[in-house]
Order: C-alpha cells, then sequence, then structure tokens
C-alpha cells in the first residue's frame, strides 16, 4: 500500500491536537508520502468557536510550513492550507489567507454552518434530519465561492443516530448535484474510521464515512480524496488510513491522484 498524499492534517495550534508541523513531516516522509498538505482550522477575526487556531499564531504557523517545507525539498512536498468553515461575509478572510498570507489551498470543513435564514447550526447538535439538508445546501454554497480544494467529511452529519430517511436521501442528492455541476472533489475521511464502528438504526457503521453515501458518489463518477484528518502525528498513514484505501478501492470509487 502506498499512500503518496495527505490534505488533511491539523497541528496543536488548534487547541484539540498534538504535534507540530515538523513532527507530521517526519511521520509522512517515513511513510513515503510525497505531498503532505497542512490544513489545521483556520481562526475567524470576530467569532470564537473554540477549538480553532488563534488568529496570532497564523504568521508562525505558515513560517513553520515554509521552514519543514524547505527541510524536505526534493523528497516531499509540504503545502500550506487551512480548513475552515464556510460561512457567509467572510469572504475578505479566506481572500486574505489565500492572497496576503499565500496559504496554497483551503479545505471546506462544515462542523458550524448557516442555514437559509442564517441561523448557525452546530453538526455536533443536530436532532432533526431536517437539518442535514440545510448542512448539505451550506456545502454546496461553500464549494461554490471557488475558495475551497474540497469539502472534507461530507457526511460528517451521519455521525448521529437520527436513522435514513427521506431528508438523508435529499442531503446526499443536493451534495451529489452541488460535485457534479461544480466539479468539486469529496473527501473520504479516515478519521471518521477511527471513531469504530457502531450500532445505528440503519445498521452497523462508521458514524461516517457512510456506504449509502459513497455509493451516491460512485454512480455520479465524482472524485473522491482520502485524507487522514490527522490529530496526531502517528495518524497521518496509519492503519486506518490504509482501511480508508481499501474501502474505496472495494466500492470502486473513482481516486483522486498526484498530477
Ligand atoms: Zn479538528
Ligand atoms: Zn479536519
Amino acid at each position: 500500500m502506498n499512500i503518496e498524499y495527505n490534505l488533511h492534517t491539523h497541528t496543536k495550534r488548534c487547541h484539540h491536537a498534538g504535534g507540530d508541523v515538523k513532527d507530521y513531516a517526519a511521520e509522512a516522509a517515513k511513510a513515503g508520502i510525497k505531498v503532505l498538505g497542512m490544513s489545521d482550522h483556520g481562526p475567524f477575526k470576530d467569532f470564537f468557536p473554540g477549538c480553532r487556531m488563534d488568529f496570532e499564531d497564523v504568521e508562525d504557523y505558515r513560517q513553520e510550513c515554509l521552514a519543514v517545507r524547505e527541510e524536505y525539498k526534493g523528497r516531499m512536498d509540504l503545502k500550506i492550507g487551512f480548513e475552515y468553515e464556510y460561512i457567509r461575509s467572510r469572504d475578505a478572510l479566506y481572500e486574505e489567507m489565500l492572497t496576503k498570507y499565500q496559504f496554497e489551498y483551503l479545505v471546506l470543513g462544515q462542523h458550524f454552518f448557516e442555514d437559509r435564514s442564517g441561523n448557525m447550526l452546530y453538526v455536533y447538535q443536530m436532532d432533526d434530519t431536517q437539518e442535514i439538508i440545510e448542512y448539505a445546501l451550506s456545502v454546496n454554497e461553500g464549494m461554490k465561492t471557488g475558495y475551497f480544494k474540497f469539502a472534507a467529511h461530507p457526511d460528517l452529519i451521519f455521525m448521529h443516530d437520527l436513522g435514513w430517511d427521506i431528508n438523508c436521501d435529499r442531503a446526499c442528492d443536493i451534495i451529489v448535484d452541488g460535485a457534479v455541476k461544480g466539479g468539486y472533489m469529496l473527501e473520504y475521511n479516515a478519521n471518521g474510521l477511527r471513531r469504530g464502528i457502531g450500532q445505528f438504526k440503519d445498521g452497523e457503521r462508521y458514524q461516517y464515512p457512510h456506504r449509502k453515501m459513497f455509493e451516491r458518489i460512485r454512480e455520479a463518477g465524482i472524485e473522491v480524496i482520502i485524507n487522514s484528518d490527522c490529530h496526531q502525528p502517528e495518524q497521518v498513514a496509519d492503519e486506518e488510513m490504509v482501511k480508508a484505501y481499501k474501502m474505496c478501492e472495494e466500492m470502486g470509487l473513482k481516486l483522486y491522484e498526484l498530477k
């Protein structure tokens, strides 16, 4: 098994991960990874949802990424990025990261999001499948802006045991349609596998990735990017990543390849 890339990686700066850029790079190089993308949780200037990088640490993070990139030059490419929620009216912030700070990519990771009426919803506090539709719409809205390279864990919402109903079908269709029309990639997230298998109303399964969603993704021919979403250095290319590759290959998903 040759894992060539991982574009979803955190550091201690987000206050809920361990290790620094150099520690993730060491593990990635050991595993033979060719492209390592750092995508710690980016800060908002006037909104503090917790467990995000402090704005004061942005430059330090960037500098460490640049130094580590230099250290591995010729052996491994290091890309500098952030994972962000898409929140309306924050376009200037995403632009600032991509231009002024010269981050090379942003990952869309909706852990909180606005519904159509502008209310802020939290993925970890969902109790109604109707909200899953709002989540799906927000993923598409974020991807449409063009600021993001791919949508992380598009099926994070299935972590809850709400059963599978018509809203779940609709939410999958919304994201799949959006990805087809917008030509964007969806992520198969190994961090979901790390959470283990459990008993749910819709069967024994992982919280996410959810098979039903990825079956639709396969049928639509959408490109899938497998990432570790590592919050500890030793998770960069761990056995859950190997499992993720096996599961995607078994399913016959169209996988992203390094150009
Ligand atoms: Zn995180
Ligand atoms: Zn993440």
